[in-house]
């Protein structure tokens, strides 16, 4: 994990056991690791020393992070995954949409958050056009994305994709290993004057599924977050999802 070595992350968490494990975890890891115990304490550090990353709690004894979220976001696409103890979907899309990167329910484990770490920091701007400039190809587990033929093929095979399923799909792709909500993607895909309902979206991922799974009811790259939204795999070894 060379990539990550140096990199500074902010800890923010008023729980000092969970801020010590993060510190002993990272550190190891070799990332520069930084600590606020409240939101105003990350505010002045996001701004005189800014990090890299930011672990973000959300119950904080002088407010909530979600809020802090949507503060930063309006200057700032430092890579924000949230740890939060609340579990609940409404929850995880509110801090989603609100502009964080991830999200992890507590407890997790080393593996989970150093995986949502690489993701959010390879993502670093939420909202950077796709795909990156020079990108010509896509290519995860069976899939594969032919930027500028507009082609696409699941297991060598190419496949027939509507404007929208394609879009659907590069969306997805360009934003692999990242959870996107349901208002995220159908904004992105359908631009202005949305379809506001999920609905529509399953249906097209139902579509989607049936074109570039080879079992649709067992998808292996396009799954499903349950009630927040979808997550296309950043890599695939061919064993089960
Ligand atoms: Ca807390």
């Amino acid at each position: 994990m060379s990539e990550i070595k140096g990199i500074r992350v902010l800890v923010v968490e008023d729980e000092l056991a969970l801020r010590r494990f993060l510190r002993t975890t990272l550190t190891a890891r070799e990332f520069v690791v930084e600590e606020a115990e409240t939101l105003r304490q990350a505010k002045l550090l996001v701004t005189s020393h800014p990090p890299e990353i930011i672990l973000l709690d959300l119950g904080l004894p002088d407010g909530d992070g979600i809020d802090f979220t949507r503060e930063l976001r309006e200057w700032s696409q430092i890579p924000i995954v949230v740890i939060s103890a609340r579990g609940r979907e409404e929850d995880k899309v509110t801090a989603l949409d609100a502009g964080a990167d991830d999200y992890l329910t507590k407890p997790f484990g080393v593996n989970e958050l150093m995986a949502r770490i690489r993701v959010a920091l390879r993502h670093g701007q939420r909202h950077d056009k796709y795909p990156l400039p020079d990108q010509q190809v896509i290519e995860i587990g069976f899939l594969r994305m032919d930027l500028q033929r507009r082609e696409v093929f699941s297991q060598g095979a190419l496949v027939a994709l509507t404007p929208i399923e394609y879009r659907l799909l590069l969306l997805m792709a360009s934003n692999a290993g990242r959870v996107l909500t349901h208002r995220y993607i159908l904004k992105e895909v359908w631009g202005a004057g949305y379809p506001h309902q999920p609905h529509t979206l399953r249906v097209f991922m139902a579509q989607l599924r049936r074109k570039v799974e080879p079992n649709p009811t067992r998808p292996q790259l396009l799954l499903t977050e349950m009630g927040v939204g979808y997550r296309l795999r950043d890599s695939w070894d061919g064993t089960a999802a």
